[in-house]
């Protein structure tokens, strides 16, 4: 190995202990921390940010990185891929002044603040200022970067790279009328029953058979946990220190279950990257629709099918026999796939949740054009909600406050949730070609062979590929919606007699 590349890769480890390093303190911050440590957490992350970002755009990165790019142009080798991907990351960071940098800090900070308060409030009046500086610095930001074909390309690519907005525009054209049509045959069709699944379910015993289920989908707890906090995630120090958090909501006490399968399938996405690739840039999933494919595909096609829950039907009957008394494993099946227009978007199911991922990226667009006055985004909001689900927010809690996302100045990166529900979908036709029998598998209670298939195919790999090449590389295509109408299609014609 070149001695430059040694370099190259004792900066970018350093570079990657002081990131996951902060990733702990952020995990602490979520689940341990008293209420008083905020102000000296928020010190120390900034610290850890700042020595991140001054060793990974040192001039002497930089030199090492032109000199690399030329010796491995050409080369598809891992050493390459991690030139490249560190060269891109290079140029990004580069483009951005550190004082634009220190601008979003603050004014994220404050519109985060902003935002809890108007949600809690229900009050989009005193969000809307910060809102406004949050979408100007956007702009900005977008400034640095060559001009593109459109503002929000710049945006999209930090989450999905190589993604454009009018490929994302084409995708979301065709996925729109199938999906409206969908819910509209199925609003006509007799509604299914769910009463039993708001009964009052033991914190403990819902809390317990979620790890159970993580634990036998494959994710391994001797390199993970799950802790609880207020919102469900995954967050990687080393592909041997992964974790999850969960929650538990009395009103909808069996969603831990789902949070969990969706947590662990992110989870062990980053559990099964090449090890050879600790402490560099290749040691993270290759994109945010890829990653949460990975755990749509947990949550939804193997955690809300059929074959699934004749397994594990009866042993959840087995710790709350009152609450499923009466109830079939097929009965409860219908029930955790209920399709119902509902105001809140991580409620949502599958036959209406891209429709509120369509909405927000509409916006986003508009905003980033600047054809939309910020102030009018509530009433814009709610006549879009008529339009696509039918339905009427009672207040901006329910409707534009309801999600982090703005306040923490995460612009375009509502689309990558839609596309890992079609990338899911794309990946898991191919593995039905692969293992012919994966219902019966699942039915027998056994995902070793599916977790086998998406190591090699998909998670061993880190970011070494370019997303689009890799969907398109596994699955045959690139993103594309026609599986997933099938999909949805098939599960709901079955659920509502259609
Ligand atoms: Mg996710």
């Amino acid at each position: 190995m070149s001695e430059k590349l040694n370099q190259l890769k004792e900066i970018l480890g350093e570079v990657s202990d002081l990131n996951h390093a902060g990733s702990v303190l952020s995990w602490d911050q979520q689940v341990n921390m008293p209420p008083g440590g905020g102000e000296a957490r928020g010190q120390q992350l900034a610290t850890l940010g700042k020595l991140s970002h001054e060793k990974s755009t040192s001039d002497k990165v930089g030199k090492l990185l032109d000199d690399l790019k030329q010796e491995f142009a050409g080369s598809d080798s891992d050493d390459a891929a991690l030139v490249r991907v560190a060269a891109r990351n290079f140029d990004k960071t580069m483009r951005v002044p550190s004082e634009f940098v220190s601008e979003q800090a603050v004014v994220t900070t404050a519109a985060f603040e902003a935002w809890v308060e108007a949600k809690k409030k229900s009050d989009f009046s005193i969000f809307h200022p910060h809102l406004e500086k949050v979408f100007d610095l956007a702009r900005k930001y977008v400034s640095f970067f060559p001009p593109s074909d459109h503002l929000y390309d710049v945006l999209l690519d930090d989450y999905e790279p190589g993604m454009k907005t009018a490929d994302v525009q084409a995708i979301f054209d065709k996925l729109r009328p199938q999906q409206v049509k969908l819910i509209r045959n199925i609003k006509s069709a007799k509604q299914v029953k769910d009463d039993f699944l708001h009964k009052k379910y033991a914190e403990k015993k819902v809390w317990d058979f979620s790890a159970t289920i993580a634990s036998k989908f494959g994710y391994d707890f001797s390199r993970g946990r799950q802790d609880k906090a207020a919102h469900p995630f995954e967050t990687s120090f080393s592909v041997n220190d992964v974790r999850i958090t969960n929650r538990y909501e009395p009103d909808n006490p069996l969603a831990t279950l789902f949070s969990g399968m969706h947590e662990s399938g992110h989870a062990m996405y980053e559990q099964g990257i090449n090890p050879a690739y600790e402490r560099t840039p290749l040691a993270n999933g290759v994109s945010s629709a890829v990653h949460e494919s990975q755990s749509r595909m947990w949550e939804n096609l193997v955690g809300r099918s059929l074959p699934f829950w004749e397994h594990f039907f009866p042993e959840l009957k087995k710790l709350f026999p009152t609450q499923l008394d009466g109830v079939s494993a097929k009965t409860f099946y219908k029930a955790i796939n209920k399709v119902e227009p509902t105001f809140i978007r991580v409620n949502a199911d599958e036959a209406t949740y891209n429709l509120h991922i369509m909405l927000r990226l509409e916006l986003e667009i508009a905003m980033i054009e600047g054809k939309v006055a910020i102030k009018d985004l509530p009433e814009i909001w709610n006549t879009k909600m008529q339009e696509y689900l039918g339905i009427t927010p009672p207040d901006d809690a329910h409707g534009v406050l309801q999600d982090i996302h703005w306040s923490a100045g995460l612009i375009g990166y509502f689309p990558t949730y839609a596309l890992g529900n079609l990338v899911s979908v794309q990946l898991w036709e191919k593995i039905n070609k692969d293992i012919r029998d994966l219902d019966s598998q699942i039915h027998d209670g056994k995902f070793d062979e599916l977790l086998a298939w998406l190591r090699k195919n998909i998670h061993v790999h880190g970011h070494k590929y370019d997303p689009q090449d890799l969907v398109k590389n596994v699955a045959g295509s690139k993103i594309d919606p026609s599986a997933y109408v099938r999909y949805l299609t098939k599960k709901y014609s079955d659920i509502y007699g259609l």
